[in-house]
């Protein structure tokens, strides 16, 4: 049965409102290029309008304002909001697949870690309660200090389309469990999603204001956005030149930002594996959402005493991965997003070629799917170090190959990259696995594994994937602001014209 793509308008102060210029964007099927839906396209206009709601929300208001609100009732509207994401998980599920083009399977699951997420920081929300005012032990009696954690105010939220709603999530639940207001600007290329979250807050009877969704493009929406000298914190989520110009837009006002950005991980592979095993971690750390994360090992290394049967394997699983619509049961590989990214992936495999490098598998469009931006699982060897298929981020399912003799080189040609997002190393000698850990620049490392994420567990890069780290405890602090208060107790008078330096 056809999925009713639902018709939505900007969420603003609890209300669907048409955008000021009344454009809107249509939705492309990656999968069959027909034009499904559409969505409001926000600019500066409404970008203003949405800013005031939010700073209205945390507006003081005898104690109603959700600045001060307390983490239990944040708590309660969090916990809300998860169980009618979970009420509705099949349909986000579709929604999410026919407007990115990721397998459903993946959808489904993302869609439990959405639920998760809200889930997760409304337990910390409620942690927060105590928090409050922890002393600090000083070496005086004469002042007692202690701290107080407070929301940072109004944030821009502004995210990529590869996980449109889980993505947003990481951002959305910290910020409002911290106890700030929150405007969202997802990608353009996969919206549907974020705008039902919107149907869920008017659901759950999220106070107006507190949470605003604003759709449509970078430069009309979140240009504005990133740039609104009332917007007190931007978190991002996207390329990395995307990322340079959010920071050069806050740094004109010193407003924080999180950056989540590109990546070009490494995967690598020693001799004494199970090879089976790690072929599949490969293939699923290359090929998971159609190859478009930012933490994609998407550069194998592999020893070249088990290179050739290595090899031998993974164009084995290739063959076997299921290129289809997404919708399909056990799809593992469906189109990439847009016409755009399409091409441009294309791009990066014949560059890589006329610098010299072979493409053992893939390269194309699969033969039997006639429309549709379907690129098949594509390996890429005979790569040099210099080459821009093993520099740049390609952002979909192209892995590339180079083999290494010792552990140096291995680290050398896994370190000798501008990003600092993942990196994976797999050997059955775990202190072998340690040492790379300390050694490996990323921000994350997997051993014998590649892209497990955690909601409990620290998520970003080093180097330009970025700075900040989303989840646990540490997607919170981002969204929290630590005020120091220090009351002076003695009866004493100060004595500042005896003894000046007295503290
Ligand atoms: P982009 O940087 O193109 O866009 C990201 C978001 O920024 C979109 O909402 C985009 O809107 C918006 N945007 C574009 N220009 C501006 C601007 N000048 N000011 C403010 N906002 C703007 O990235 P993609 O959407 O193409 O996502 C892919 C990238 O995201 C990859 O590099 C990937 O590695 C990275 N990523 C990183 C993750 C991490 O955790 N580190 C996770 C997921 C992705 P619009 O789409 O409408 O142009």
């Amino acid at each position: 049965m056809a999925i009713q793509i639902p018709n939505r308008q900007l969420f603003i102060d609890g209300e669907w409102r048409e955008p000021a210029l009344k454009k809107r964007i249509p939705i492309i099927n990656p999968a069959t290029e027909e034009t499904i839906g559409d969505i409001p396209a926000a600019t500066a206009e409404d970008v203003e309008i949405a800013v005031e709601a939010a700073r209205k929300a945390l507006a003081r208001n005898k104690g109603r304002d959700w600045f001060s609100a307390s983490g239990a009732l944040r708590a309660k509207y969090l916990r809300a909001i998860a169980s009618k994401i979970k009420e509705r998980k099949p349909e986000l599920a579709k929604l999410e697949a026919i407007d990115s083009g990721k397998p459903l399977d993946e959808t489904t699951s993302d869609i439990d870690e959405v639920a998760g997420c809200f889930e997760y920081y409304a337990g910390l929300a409620e942690g927060l309660d105590a928090k409050q005012k922890a002393p600090i032990s000083l070496p005086t009696e004469n002042f007692k200090t202690h701290v107080l954690q407070e929301p940072i105010g109004v944030v821009g939220l502004i995210t990529a389309w590869n996980y449109p709603l889980l993505m947003a999530a990481w951002k959305v639940a910290p910020a409002l469990a911290a106890g700030c207001a929150a405007i969202l600007k997802p990608s353009e290329l996969a919206s549907i999603t974020c705008l039902e979250l919107a149907e869920v807050c008017i659901k759950v009877g999220l106070p107006p204001g507190v949470l605003n969704i604003l759709t449509g493009l970078g430069q009309e929406a979140g240009a504005p956005l990133a740039s609104h000298p009332h917007v007190d914190k931007v978190a991002f989520t996207g390329s990395t030149i995307t990322g340079s110009k959010i920071m050069a837009a806050a740094a004109q006002l010193v407003k924080p930002v999180s950056l989540e950005l590109g990546g070009k991980s490494p995967i690598v592979v020693f001799e004494d594996v199970d090879i089976e095993k790690a072929v599949e971690w490969t293939c699923f750390g290359i090929f998971l959402t159609n190859g478009q994360i930012c933490s994609a090992t998407s550069r194998l290394i592999v020893h070249e005493r088990i290179a050739a049967e290595f090899m031998d394997r993974l164009l084995k699983w290739c063959k076997n991965i299921k290129v289809s619509d997404p919708m399909d049961e056990g799809c593992r590989l469906g189109p990439v997003v847009s016409r755009g990214q399409y091409e441009k992936i294309l791009k990066f495999i014949s560059t890589a070629k006329s610098e010299g490098a072979k493409v053992a598998f893939g390269g194309g469009h699969p033969e039997h799917l006639k429309k549709g931006f379907f690129i098949e699982p594509t390996i890429i060897t005979d790569v040099t170090a210099s080459m821009q298929i093993w520099r740049e981020e390609v952002f979909g399912p192209v892995l590339c190959v180079k083999t290494f003799g010792s552990e140096e080189e291995a680290l050398e040609l896994a370190n000798d990259t501008y990003y600092g997002l993942g990196a994976a190393v797999m050997s059955k000698d775990s202190e072998r696995c340690e040492r790379f850990s300390k050694a490996l620049q990323a921000g994350i490392v997997w051993i014998n594994c590649s892209q497990p994420s955690f909601i409990q567990a620290p998520w970003g890069g080093i180097k330009r994937s970025g700075f900040g780290r989303e989840l646990g405890e540490w997607g919170l602090d981002l969204y929290l602001s630590v005020k120091q208060v220090t009351q002076y107790v003695s009866d004493q008078p100060w004595g500042w014209f005896k003894s000046p330096s007295k503290p």
